[in-house]
Order: C-alpha cells, then structure tokens, then sequence
C-alpha cells in the first residue's frame, strides 16, 4: 500500500473551462477489470463512468519512440480499450536510453511489434492494432478514422504538420508534445467542435528553415525527458477521454528541466492560420511534406549538386595520399564520440555566421562533413558563396563512414 499525501494545499482556483467527454461509455466492467482500476475508480471525479470511457476509447499513438513509449504504457496501463501504434522503424541500440517500452532483445525488431507485446504484457485487456507502415497523406485519414484521439510522438517536422493538418480536416483532437535536451513542450490542438482551439499551424504557422533546429538525434535528448512530457500528453489524453478538468487546449507548457520549471503560455486561435482560421484556403492535405519542411534548404540543395562525394571516395582519396582538409562541421560533443581520421571540428554555426572562413585554407581543397549530410551541405552554400569553389560535401556524413569503411566505429 502507497502512501497518500492528505496535507495537499488548498489553493484558489479559477473556474476550470470543461469540455464534455468524448467518449461514451461501455456497459459494464467485468470484475477482473473492476479489481484491476480500482484505484482510479475511488476518485470520485473518474469514477466507474470514467473508467468505462476509458474501457471504450480508441487512441492512436504515432510513434513508439521517446514519447510514444512512456504515453503507450501509461495508457495501456490506465485501461484505454483499443491502443493504435503507428511505426515503421526498427529498435536500435541509442533508442534505448529513453525508449523504455523496447528492452535490449527487442534490438532489430519492428518497433511497433516490440511496443505492442510490452503493451500485452503490461495489460492483456487491451486491444493493440499494429500499423507497421509510415504514414502519409494516402493512408491518414483511414487510418486516424478509426480512433478518438490522436497522441502525437513523432520527431520531425514533416509528419508533425501532416498530423495536424489531417487532425484539423477530420476535427479530431490531438495531444502533441516535443522534446529537445532538456526542454519539453505539449499542448492540445483541437480546431474542431466543440473545442474550437488553436492547431499546430496557428502556433507555428511554417516549419522552421531547414537545419535550423536539431533533431534528437543531432542534438541530443536527455531520456527522462521523454517519460515528463510523454505523461502530461497521457494526462491530457484521460481528461479529454472522460472529461475531466481543464484540457490544455489553448495552452503551451514549457517544460525547463535544468530549472525545474513549468510555464504555461496561452496559445491563441490564429484569425489567419491557413488551416483553421475562418478565411481558411487549405482544405485539404498538401501534396508533399517532406518538400514543405525541405529537409536540405535549395542554396544547400544547389551547392551540394556537383559537389558531393562518397564515404567510398573519401576513403579512395586518402590512400591515394589526396591533398584536402577534411572539416568536421558537427559539435564537439559528437566528434568526442566518433571522428573520422585527420578530421578537424569546425562547427556548422562557425561557418555559417562566416566567424571560421578565415581558418578555411584557400589552395587545398577543402572536404565538409557531419552526422549524416544535412548541416554539411548548409556549411557548403556558405562555402560556395565565399569563393570556395573546388569545396566539396561527404554524403551520409561519418555514418556512411562508419557504414561503408569503418564498421569497427561507434554511431549515434
Ligand atoms: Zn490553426
């Protein structure tokens, strides 16, 4: 038996905004699933009602990564009836400092598979469906059509603006968070009726320009991120399901975990937002996400045209005793875990802002390389346009170094 804290303060609240629940209830609890939610069932604001909301939803969660882990088993756990798990990725050794629903066996195994059997394990009265495939704009309608509420853990801005943008088109709600280092953020979006919220787009109309924010796995994640933003996603998600409390819907909180620190910032419906607005001129999906995020911005894309080699040319170069200087445009941190040979660290930022051009040599060639192309070829527009005409970009970046030439190194 847990201990209870009864000493809670007694603050002052404002009226809480409610919304009605959103999903009906089942007619009965069996007895196992009685004894089994018993302890939400004595709080009298979820009660047996809303454990049989709970019993009748149907959630998707996109993504069984560092969100989608701790929300799929906080929501398995809590007796959501029907789990949705939507990923087409494979378990890999980094995911597993924070991808807590994939254990060291799951190493290689689909994703969604590992997710689905902890899910089974955690809770056998819930119905899981596998959706072993990437989403897109083909199959997301059908596939979100059959679930109440969205959770989204997605790590990139493409399927991040797809998700909402189909979300909003079916007025589906969904519950997004991200996470960056130490920084989390979520929020309801939730256009449709009878909500009437903010979407993505009205808080961030355009995807960033490209290379400008890292993913995790450029910058880096600190794991137990995952599970604070992950369970206020599956917090909201409950009180959307039986209608409790106040959704954050309209608000932004920002997690500081280095501050310890939560900050709520309202988010307004924008009058303008393309999507949602009342003079709205999207009305259906777009044609090509990945093209509206542009994972390479087009100077990078008309830079690295002819000016990209090989993890196998690089390596033919330097046996053939080749002369250029190999630049390592990622951060320090990632060149202490993997380097390729007679490489030196200038970071993309230093180039870019022009501060490191003058360290460039102007009669050797010059070789950029990162994780795996993006910032490299970023680093190469500002190259090209500084005079730096024979500069040169290693596709893949030090993983297709690793993959192609040296398996012996560490990836990240
Ligand atoms: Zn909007």
């Amino acid at each position: 038996m847990g201990q209870m804290s009864t000493d809670r303060p007694r603050l002052h609240r404002e009226p809480a905004v409610s919304l009605p629940p959103l999903v009906e209830p089942v007619p009965e609890l069996t007895t196992d699933e009685i004894r089994r939610y018993s302890r939400h069932m004595i709080i009298p604001d979820v009660g047996v009602v809303g454990q049989k909301r709970l019993r009748n939803a149907k959630v998707l969660c996109v993504g069984a990564g560092g969100l989608g882990s701790p929300a799929l088993m906080y929501l398995a756990a809590a007796g959501v009836g029907t789990l949705g798990v939507i990923d087409f990725d494979t378990v890999d050794e980094s995911n597993l400092q924070r991808q807590v629903i994939h254990g060291q066996s799951d190493i290689g195994r689909p994703k969604a598979q590992s997710a689905a059997e902890s899910i089974r394990e955690i809770n056998p009265g819930v119905e899981v469906v596998i959706h072993d495939t990437a989403l897109d704009r083909e199959n997301i309608f059908d596939i979100f059509g059959g679930y109440d509420l969205i959770v989204d853990g997605t790590d990139n801005f493409a399927t991040r603006y797809l998700v909402n943008d189909a979300a909003v088109l079916l007025g589906k709600p969904y519950v997004w968070g991200s996470i960056y280092r130490f920084d989390g953020q979520a929020s309801v979006f939730w256009a449709g009726e009878p909500a009437n919220g903010p979407c993505y787009r009205c808080l961030y109309p355009e995807p960033p320009p490209p290379g400008m924010v890292p993913s995790c796995a450029e910058g880096g994640v600190l794991g137990v991120l995952c599970a604070s933003v992950g369970s206020i996603q599956v917090t909201e998600a409950i009180k959307l399901i039986t209608g409790i409390g106040e959704p954050l819907v309209g608000r932004l909180i920002v997690y500081d975990a280095l501050e310890m620190s939560y900050r709520t910032i309202k988010v307004r419906k924008d009058p303008d937002c393309v999507l949602c607005g009342p003079n709205a001129t999207q009305t259906e999906l777009l044609a090509d996400y990945e093209d509206f995020c542009g994972a390479v911005s087009v100077e990078a894309q008309e830079a690295a045209a002819d000016a990209t080699i090989t993890a196998a040319d690089l390596a033919e170069w330097r046996q053939a005793g080749k002369d250029f200087l190999l630049v390592d445009v990622r951060e320090p941190a990632e060149f202490e875990i993997v380097r390729i040979p007679d490489s030196v660290l200038i970071p993309k930022g230093d180039i870019t802002s022009g501060e490191a051009l003058s360290q460039l040599p102007q009669d050797r060639q010059v070789v950029l390389h990162c994780k795996s192309g993006v910032r490299s070829a970023e680093a190469l527009a500002t190259l090209k346009a500084a005079g730096f005409r024979d500069a040169v970009h290693l596709q893949g970046g030090v993983l297709a170094w690793v993959n192609q030439v040296d398996p012996s190194l560490p990836t990240y």
